[in-house]
């Protein structure tokens, strides 16, 4: 039987422990899938509220979506303090329920 070198076990290897995925999302930006440009709806599979952190600072901005055809984006600090929010929320409860120690952040 053949067996899978997967990129959780090479991490795992690497830094000598399980590596968590923090998974967080800007307000803001959307998908193409999502937001009428190719599709509506956006895949079965995800719904992004079910895995994000959810604080009152990160619900402050949904349902904004930029123009695309700006070369400004006004509510960049704002994004910059979600995105901090969210990893610290998310870090600190898989640090509680699983001791975990390292993380490694993706976007949504
Ligand atoms: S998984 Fe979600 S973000 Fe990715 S293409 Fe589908 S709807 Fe868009």
């Amino acid at each position: 039987m053949k067996q899978i070198y997967t990129y959780g076990n090479y991490l795992k290897d690497k830094f000598a422990c399980k590596v968590y995925k923090v998974g967080i999302n800007i307000s803001g930006f959307t998908c193409p899938n999502i937001d009428g440009t190719v599709a509506k709806g956006g895949c079965t599979f995800c719904e992004n509220d079910s895995f994000s952190a959810s604080t009152n600072e990160i619900k402050e901005l949904k349902g904004f979506y930029l123009n695309l055809d700006s070369k400004e984006n006004p509510f960049l600090q704002k994004q910059l303090e979600q995105l901090e929010i969210q990893f610290n929320a998310i870090s600190k409860r898989q640090k509680d329920v699983y001791g975990a120690e390292k993380f490694l952040v993706y976007f949504q």
